[in-house]
């Protein structure tokens, strides 16, 4: 390890809910930086012009420091080496991008989509690996150079050298790879926006990053960017690539299959304290494999040699076990004013009031009325749910449900009146009872049958809640027989 002081960074792109995979790659990073008196920076990766939100922005920022991590630098906070969201920083990329081109590591490139596609339907033909031929590579410099200040459209491409590349990972050794593997990357695309390469080693260079820790599923793209340390004459950082939570069947975690947005987790009552705890267990163990710990323990006792690559599994009852010893552990008058915090504050009880006003008679009523609002799991009572199909098996029943989440994964506007409409169209798109349909996911997310105004529900539950709930009912229901005629 060189002797330079400590710089780590989490780069997340602010897309959708803050992700479990985000805190866990922040605790890693934060952990090492303390326990090397080094710096945690948070830089926001928003190139994705399309799908990056200001609003998921700051969702990353509240769920992490919900958590309990903080960051010395960043987007929210400052520091010397800003700004710290790409998009703020295009000219720098353009100008080191141009560096490359005048260096002859990079090149324009102005195929168009119908000529790329040609290439690509020839390379099928031929049976070969399909990716850039390298058409604009043989353009003379000059030319290319013309044609671009000229205003032609193209992107910028790395010209990949020939040879090969190793990857030094601090957890798995050294990978090699041949880089006629490589297609020639686009590094700036035609709009002028860098892609995720340019970006992130440029970034990682200019803010002194001395050790890139990050997810495994990085490591396809680390030899390109040893390319590019090479090509601007860089020292790379040392990479470490954490290995990847997953699923019980071993798959990538995703949203498909259990909840991966802190929200959720925050909303079901999970202690920040218990959910660092929990991701600092996830293929990490203590010395004395004692499973209950503080982060500052953590940091004491972390070390990259304790990381196990096994694909640790992100067991949600053992989340809310847990979480259990963490509350059986806490001082009373703390546990009081926990529960009074996630329930019954004015803040935690404000979208509530207006759904069960009209419903309750005395304030005592209150808490009857929400319970369902923060809990993990719902007792789904499967056979309304096979009765409210009225003929439908459970098969039918559980792809109508699998199908809706998709729809609903895929709605933008998480809105009452958007979701409504939405559903309606779906269910005349696919043939399904509106009211089956709407039954049935309010006894999925609720377990009741009378609730207040469904769509109403779904918007204070959230979308990750709601999408958990409805496939977890889909599972259930699946797996059950239903009663002999
Ligand atoms: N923007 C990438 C992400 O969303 C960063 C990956 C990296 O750390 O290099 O996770």
């Amino acid at each position: 390890m060189s002797d330079k002081p400590v710089r780590v960074r989490i780069a997340p792109s602010p897309t959708g809910d803050p992700h479990v995979g985000t805190a866990y790659v922040g605790l890693i990073n934060y952990a090492f930086a303390r326990q090397n008196g080094g710096q945690f920076i948070l830089r926001i990766e928003d190139t994705d012009q399309e799908r990056s939100t200001r609003a998921s922005e700051q969702a990353i920022f509240d769920a992490l420091r919900w958590v309990g991590l903080s960051w010395d630098e960043g987007p929210d906070v400052g520091g010397p080496l800003g700004p710290y969201r790409q998009s703020e920083r295009t000219e720098i990329y353009r100008k080191h991008v141009r560096d490359l081109i005048d260096l002859g590591f990079a090149y324009p490139c102005f195929c168009t989509p119908e000529e790329l596609n040609a290439i690509r339907l020839r390379q099928r033909d031929l049976k070969q690996n399909t990716g850039y031929d390298g058409t604009c590579r043989h353009i003379p410099k000059d030319e290319a150079i013309r044609r671009m200040d000229a205003g032609e459209t193209c992107v910028i491409r790395l010209k990949v050298p020939e040879g090969k590349t190793v990857v030094h990972d601090r957890l798995r050794g050294d990978v090699e790879i041949e880089n006629s593997q490589v297609d020639d990357q686009i590094l700036l695309k035609s709009d002028g926006f860098p892609t995720y390469h340019l970006a992130n080693v440029v970034d990682d260079h200019l803010m002194g990053i001395t050790h890139v820790i990050r997810a495994e599923e990085w490591i396809s793209s680390t030899p390109k960017h040893l390319m590019l340390y090479e090509a601007f004459g860089w020292e790379p950082p040392t990479f470490v690539h954490l290995p990847l939570l997953r699923n019980h069947d071993k798959s990538k975690i995703s949203k498909r299959k259990n909840p991966v947005s802190l929200l959720y987790f925050k909303q079901i009552g999970i202690l920040p304290e218990a959910m660092l705890n929990f991701l600092a267990m996830l293929g990490h163990s203590m010395p004395d494999e004692r499973e209950k710990f503080t982060l500052t323990e953590f940091v004491n006792e972390f070390s990259f040699d304790r990381i196990s690559l096994g694909g640790p599994v992100f067991d949600l009852e053992k989340l809310i076990w847990l979480n259990g010893v963490h509350i059986r552990e806490m001082d009373d008058d703390e546990l009081a004013r926990r529960i009074v915090g996630l329930m019954f504050t004015p803040e935690a009880m404000k979208p509530l009031i207006p759904l069960i006003k009209e419903r309750i008679r005395t304030l005592g009523d209150y808490p009857e009325h929400v319970s369902y609002f923060n809990a993990p799991q719902i007792d789904v009572p499967l056979i309304d749910i096979w009765k409210a199909g009225k003929g439908m098996t459970t098969a039918q029943i559980a792809k109508m449900l699998k199908e809706t989440v998709e729809f609903l994964d895929g709605i933008r506007e998480f809105d009452a009146r958007w979701l409504e409409e939405g559903l309606r169209t779906f269910c005349e798109q696919k043939e399904y009872q509106v009211k089956t349909l709407f039954m049935m996911l309010r006894l999925c997310i609720t377990g009741r049958k009378a609730t207040p105004p469904l769509f109403d529900v779904f918007v204070v539950l959230g979308k990750a809640a709601v999408g958990q709930r409805i496939r977890a009912a889909a599972d259930a229901i699946a797996a059950w027989k239903p009663p002999a005629a």
